[in-house]
């Protein structure tokens, strides 16, 4: 019998397989096997069909899960084995019309093919700042709409050359179909302006005048993947101040870009997982706890802050400006305060022309802003703090399918997301909305992702907040609306990135949120049942004397925790230590603000204890960017703490009223600083009592698993302890990985709340 029995396989694979060079590894996969058939894409992923001896597809599959390019993102694969149809060849067909086509791929930090390429001077891409192929490149930051073709990218003004070309329709090259192609001959070009807009110098001679620059101390403006750079020399103190000062960024950390990683590992202490994450092809800004005393690093780069925020070059372009600087640099993002990131040459000279003496720019659009993402280790695992470039817009794959549903996210460190089935597509990063600037970018933001994955939302999800932005532009969309309160959304996107179905203890802790009855939360203690969910337990609420005020002056705050602790006793002599921090008009005004109960609202915010905290142990005079005091107070724990916690009560009324809890008691505190106890020491003691709160609610609460999310988890110690002490007592603990604990993670929250809220479930 010569007859081997021939099959024709169908498989369906969902992923973010497209612009990661999927499509010509299947070809060449399929050719080596010597099976007949096709490969196109899809809506969601990668259709293939390959027909042969039932071995050689059964190797084929097994060769296809194993060895597929590392930026394939595979989410399911689904073979059926159907009748040989007679195929005669192996093809790469045009992508199906219709219906939207596959994820979009993030950006790709340059590989080392290309990395080795650029830097030799026998290539032809010697030095040439766009080189990419297949596996790396810019990709959601220059695509103007599905399938990711290049007349779809902002790539489709540059007709490639003869020698592009040929690679670009070589199934055997590692520029097949790369969209952004390029080289010297063909392709984009860089050119030197300086702050009038004048033209320096273009091409390599614009690049090594930049460095020159960036070695002066001047700023330069770098228009980079996502968007623009602002960078000076990390070593040059009054370049840094000054970046500060016409940024008008004043305390919060900048990010550092080194060349390469041996000079983090110089400047910071790198763990295995850390590293991964650096050389990632997402290429995040790593935080990462400094060395002490290493000299290259201006003390103005992250002022008291034992952690450095570093990334590693991952365009060609800052791997060419990092070689020839040797050098680490400052690399923030090109905005003012918390503005949206430039990405156009000429807006960013409007824009950024005081900041920066120079700018270096190219030809390229960039289509959207994709600011750099940011990341840190806890738990041995790696958290999203900001989740940008590299990252957005790949979904995050939920439970069970659900409709249409556009999710506004908050107001602060903003994102958005539409939900399509499984999926959940988070949009990047877009800041707080706090500027018509930042409002216009939001509405942006919400009509291109709709475009690009052609989701028509049959609903939207807001905030409770009647004044966000965010909830006025939901509720002027003519779609019905559904409002989610922000702890419970925090609580629900937690859930949702780790799978869990209620019951659970939702424990959401931030700097505040609108409550349901017209105080601030921030400390809640939540319930997710499959009947509901019910606020279980909350911190004692105190006054914000001045409000939005108190929270750039932890000592207000602090001022507003004692009264609501101790009353009018808190103006008595015995507390003047604390009270010098106020001159006695100021007293006063305060004295009768809080009486009178005048713009004083109640929170019971965790962040703000920890502002209140951080004040009364000497830390944090003032709040120059959210958390700052809180992470003063983080950064102040020492490296071998106390196993001490300051005390709390309950008030526990019954079932059907939430739990009071008054902490700490602020007598124990203040004993505590009197005595002169160290200000690390009194931080563990408050941190550690945190944990004891969490560990009796969920006794309380009388279940088995606890969810952690908002702001407050962003703290290391505080969720590595709570985690730690959970499970050590039996408990399973989850917290936040892929999406933010903070309000960037609220949207995918929304959605998932806004289904069971509709489903007349929880
Ligand atoms: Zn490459
Ligand atoms: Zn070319
Ligand atoms: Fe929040």
């Amino acid at each position: 019998m010569s007859d081997i029995v021939k099959q024709r396989l169908r498989l369906t694979i969902h992923g973010a397989v497209q612009g990661v060079g999927f499509r010509p590894f299947v070809y060449r996969l399929a050719t080596d096997l010597g099976l007949y058939g096709w490969v196109c894409n899809t809506a969601g992923g990668v259709l293939i069909e390959v027909e042969g001896p039932t071995a050689a597809l059964q190797e084929f599959l097994l060769r296809l899960t194993r060895d597929h390019p590392d930026r394939a993102v595979i989410y399911g694969t689904e073979p059926l084995f159907l009748d040989k149809a007679g195929y005669t060849e192996f093809a790469i067909s045009e992508s199906l019309p219709g219906e939207p086509s596959a994820w979009i791929a993030p950006e790709i930090a340059t590989c080392d093919d290309c990395r080795r390429e650029l830097l030799d001077p026998g290539d032809r891409r010697f030095r040439y700042p766009f080189i990419n192929c297949t596996h790396c490149g810019p990709r959601y930051s220059i695509i103007s709409r599905l399938p990711y073709d290049r007349a779809n990218t902002s790539m489709h003004r540059f007709v490639m050359c003869p020698a592009c070309s040929h690679e670009y329709h070589d199934p055997g090259d590692r520029r097949f179909h790369a969209q952004p192609n390029a080289c010297p001959d063909c392709g984009p070009n860089l050119e030197l302006w300086d702050s009038s807009g004048q033209v320096l110098s273009k091409g390599d001679a614009a690049l090594c005048q930049a460095v020159g620059l960036v070695r002066d101390g001047r700023i330069l403006a770098l228009k980079g993947l996502g968007g623009f750079h602002l960078i000076v020399d990390a070593s040059a103190d009054s370049g840094v101040e000054l970046l500060r000062q016409r940024k008008h960024r004043h305390g919060k950390p900048l990010a550092l870009m080194f060349p390469h990683i041996s000079s983090v590992k110089d400047a910071c202490y790198v763990s295995p997982q850390e590293e991964r994450l650096l050389i990632s092809p997402a290429a995040p800004i790593v935080l990462l706890r400094r060395r002490e005393g290493f000299p290259a690093i201006s003390t103005g780069v992250a002022p008291g802050n034992p952690y450095l925020g570093a990334m590693l070059p991952y365009s060609p372009l800052h791997i060419l400006l990092l070689n020839d600087l040797g050098r680490p640099i400052v690399a923030t993002s090109g905005n003012i305060a918390e503005e949206t990131i430039c990405i156009d040459e000429h807006e960013a000279l409007r824009r950024l022309g005081d900041l920066a003496d120079f700018f270096l720019v190219h030809n390229r659009p960039i289509l959207r802003a994709v600011d750099d993402s940011v990341v840190r280790v806890i738990l041995d695992t790696e958290q999203v703090i900001r989740r940008a470039r590299g990252y957005a817009p790949l979904p995050i794959l939920i439970d069970s399918p659900v409709s249409s549903i556009l999710a506004v996210g908050g107001h602060l460190k903003n994102s958005v997301a539409l939900s399509q089935g499984r999926s959940v597509f988070i949009s990047q990063h877009i800041g707080d909305i706090e500027t018509p600037q930042s409002c216009e970018a939001f509405s942006r933001c919400i009509r291109d992702l709709s475009q690009l994955y052609s989701i028509k939302p049959e609903r939207v999800v807001c905030d409770l907040h009647p004044d966000y932005f965010s909830t006025q532009e939901a509720r002027s969309m003519g779609l019905p609306v559904i409002s989610v309160q922000h702890h419970e959304a925090h609580v629900f996107s937690c859930m949702g990135e780790n799978g869990l179905q209620p019951p659970l203890l939702g424990v959401a802790w931030d700097g505040s949120g609108y409550g349901t009855e017209g105080t601030v939360w921030g400390g809640e203690f939540i319930l997710v049942t499959m009947e509901g969910t019910r606020r279980l337990a909350h911190f004692a609420p105190f006054p914000l004397p001045g409000g939005e005020a108190a929270v750039r002056e932890p000592r207000r705050v602090l001022l507003g925790a004692l009264y609501a602790s101790i009353g009018l006793a808190v103006f008595e002599s015995q507390n003047a230590q604390f009270l010098s921090a106020f001159t006695t008009s100021e007293l006063a005004a305060l004295r009768q603000v809080l009486e009178r109960k005048i713009n004083s609202p109640l929170t019971s915010s965790v962040g703000r204890l920890f502002d209140a905290m951080a004040a009364v142990a000497g830390l944090g005079a003032s709040n120059s960017f959210e958390g700052q005091a809180a992470m003063a107070l983080e950064f102040s724990l020492p490296p071998v703490t106390t196993e001490e916690a300051y005390s709390f009560q309950v008030l526990d009324k019954g079932d059907d009223v939430p739990v009071i809890i008054r902490a700490p008691l602020w007598a124990e505190v203040l004993a505590d600083r009197q005595r002169g106890v160290p200000t690390g020491i009194m931080s563990a003691r408050f941190h550690n009592m945190l944990v004891d709160i969490i560990i009796w609610a969920v006794r309380r609460s009388g279940l088995d698993r606890v969810a952690l999310s908002g702001g407050c988890f962003q703290n290391r110690y505080l969720t590595e302890r709570a985690v730690t002490r959970l499970r050590a007592a039996g408990f399973m603990a989850y917290w936040h990985q892929r999406v933010p604990p903070n309000d960037g993670g609220l949207a995918l929250g929304q959605i998932l709340a806004a289904v069971r809220l509709s489903s007349g479930k929880a």
